[in-house]
């Protein structure tokens, strides 16, 4: 294997793609990480971090430019920690992500590579991949000149790049971010320091209903008071209500973005401004969300539907970025249930109950289990909302809630069908443990990693569960993320 340095540039051929969507390439056997390259680049590749046998590096030259290269729709491409691949085809970004499945289903997962090529279906792509998503967490930070920044975390690093329009963005919340960002400049309020640990707005979380249309706005201070927090509200609903789809700021808006927005399709645009919040995070942390929620304008919630179901979101709510994909990746959730109506389900980390109320329609009983308790909130309220009467929530550690309840029913507790849709880490092995006790016919894993999911898929495999199906679905257009459902049955031996 070559030796490498720091600052040697090496001419390497692009070759495959990493977890974060970095190019990889190879010199003479040493493998090297480049941010913005793509397969089929050829480049002069100057190496930024050595390590034995492998390092990081960034495009020197380029030599040849991959054939599935595209221009980048936004200025802040490359820079912006928030998209990885916009300088990918969209149709090589989908293969990409399906191959990035499949290998680590094979390798960790240990499934045979004959056995994915039958069970994996192709992932589901959307349409138009851009401003699809409704929810953004703005950080703001304090300029040079004093004066708030705001925008978007560069890539792996808490530099904001002041940036307000973005491609994935459903616009309203860009709207949102330069009027809050105006009245910061006109009231002189000042911005969050992360390093002195002084000043107030932290960052701006929006929300937006894809079928409502109804606007959240959430202020995280460090501080429980907005100062003239009536004028911002006056502000917010001026920019909220005149951004409609007849309005001229929109239609410039969208001449200037150049490409369709999945949002335009659907009833015609009629936003309101539901709901101003302030949340309340005095820590010295990086964690975006204090505990609080203080309320300054209307109510503390947004409501939205997914699949003809309504649903309340709280700000300290989990809540699917992408409405449109969010739909198919539920939908096939419920097609690897397979209910009949007589099924009783346990659906874990049910947020606010989204999946829960969905198989609520087909099965005979579920139960969520969700950490946040403001989400088991909004799922019981929700349950009430749609007149969903064979649905119950629990709020705790779903690895703790399950177990316990298991022990309490001296191992009579059963389900026919059990539904997991865990954080990036996957699921504790105590919660699959006694996931496969209670013996259900069917496991539906929803993930958004794919290597935990491997492993934890891996590990029911042991415990007697056969991966049936798999269907990646693209819920991050743009990104290295990738979603993905599995069904899983129970081998009778
Ligand atoms: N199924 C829901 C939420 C999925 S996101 C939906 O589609 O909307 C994962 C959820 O798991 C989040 O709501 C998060 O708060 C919750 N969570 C994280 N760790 C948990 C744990 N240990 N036990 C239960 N829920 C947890």
């Amino acid at each position: 294997m070559a030796e490498i340095t720091k600052n040697q540039i090496v001419a390497i051929t692009i070759e495959d793609m990493g977890t974060d969507g970095e190019g990889i390439g190879r010199y003479e056997g040493y493998t090297l990480f480049v941010k913005g390259a793509v397969p089929g680049d050829v480049i002069r590749a100057k190496v930024l971090k050595a390590k034995k046998t492998y390092g990081y590096a960034k495009i020197e030259e380029m030599l040849v430019s991959s054939p599935d290269r595209v221009t980048p729709c936004c200025p802040a491409a490359g820079r912006c920690g928030g998209c990885q691949l916009q300088q990918l085809s969209y149709q090589k970004q989908l293969a990409y992500k399906e191959q990035k499945v499949k290998n680590c289903l094979q390798r960790i997962g240990g499934l045979s590579k004959q056995a994915l090529d039958s069970i994996m279906e192709p992932i589901l792509g959307m349409d138009e991949p851009y401003h699809y998503r409704n929810k953004a967490q703005y950080p703001v930070g304090m300029g040079r000149d004093g004066g708030p920044v705001m925008g978007f975390y560069a890539g792996h690093s808490h530099t904001i790049i002041e940036q307000a329009d973005c491609a994935i963005q459903e616009p309203i919340n860009s709207v949102i971010l330069k009027t809050v960002r105006d009245f910061m400049k006109e009231y002189q309020i000042p911005a969050y320091e992360e390093e002195s640990g002084r000043g107030l707005v932290r960052h701006i979380l929006t929300r937006v209903g894809y079928v409502t249309k109804e606007v959240m706005v959430c202020l995280v201070l460090h501080g429980r008071k907005f100062p003239y927090a009536e004028k911002l509200t006056e502000r917010l609903k001026q920019a909220v209500e005149g951004f409609s789809a007849e309005s001229a700021q929109r239609k410039e808006y969208m001449q200037k973005m150049e490409y369709g927005n999945v949002w335009e399709t659907e009833v015609p645009l009629k936003y309101s401004l539901k709901s101003i919040c302030l949340n309340v995070n005095m820590e010295r942390t990086n964690v975006i969300l204090g505990k609080e929620i203080l309320p300054v304008y209307g109510e503390p919630y947004i409501t939205d539907e997914i699949g003809g179901i309504k649903y309340q979101i709280s700000p300290l709510s989990f809540y699917q970025v992408n409405p449109k994909q969010t739909v198919r990746l539920y939908e096939k959730a419920l097609e690897y249930a397979d209910l009949s109506g007589n099924e009783v389900v346990w659906d874990l980390y049910c947020g606010i109950g989204t999946i829960s109320l969905f198989l609520a329609k087909q099965a005979k009983w579920v139960y969520g289990v969700e950490i946040v308790p403001q989400a088991i909130e909004d799922a019981k309220h929700n349950a009430v909302l749609n007149s969903i009467a064979n649905a119950e929530f629990f709020a705790g550690a779903a690895e703790t809630v399950m177990p316990e309840k298991y022990q309490e029913s001296g191992g009579t507790m059963h389900a026919d069908v059990i539904v997991v849709d865990p954080p990036r880490k996957g699921c504790e092995q105590s919660l699959l443990d006694t996931a496969a006790a209670m013996q259900p016919e069917r496991i539906v894993y929803v993930s958004c990693d794919p290597a935990t999911l491997a492993r934890d898929v891996k590990y029911l495999g042991e415990k007697g569960y056969e991966v049936k199906k798999v269907c990646p679905v693209d819920m991050f257009p743009m990104t290295g993320h990738v979603e993905c459902v599995v069904g899983m049955q129970r081998k009778h031996i």
